[in-house]
């Protein structure tokens, strides 16, 4: 079966992000348009909750997301933050109001910051 083509309103032709990404709960801008690629992953990301929570492993509980910006540079971010490693993965979160997980990234992969597009939202 073919995946579902990405959202085209978010999606440029190019296959890169046509708007800003934005924390859902505090608008702060976590990537400018154009920064990040369309990649479908099957990545697991504990549900939404504040940083010490997550510091401390998170819950068992949480979602497969399927669809996710790519993002290969850290320094192309406006605004993020980081959980602690927990078994070689760090999830990120907002800079400013530590919502989160937004996003996965693999220390064994320092070139790719993975954004769940369902934890954020786009303007
Ligand atoms: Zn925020």
């Amino acid at each position: 079966m073919e995946a579902p083509a990405p959202p085209s309103e978010l999606v440029s032709e190019e296959g890169r992000n046509r708007k800003a990404v934005l924390c859902r709960r505090c608008g702060s801008r976590v990537l400018q348009p154009g920064t990040a690629l369309f990649s479908r992953r099957q990545l697991f990301l504990p549900s939404m909750r504040k940083k010490p929570a997550l510091a401390s492993g998170g819950g068992p509980e949480g979602d497969l997301l399927q669809e996710h910006w790519l993002v290969a540079d850290m320094f192309a971010f406006e605004n993020v933050g980081f959980s602690k490693a927990v078994g070689g993965v760090k999830f990120l979160v907002c800079a400013d109001c530590e919502a989160g997980p937004i996003g996965w990234h693999c220390l064994d992969d320092k070139d790719s910051f993975y954004v769940a597009l369902d934890r954020v939202s786009h303007e």
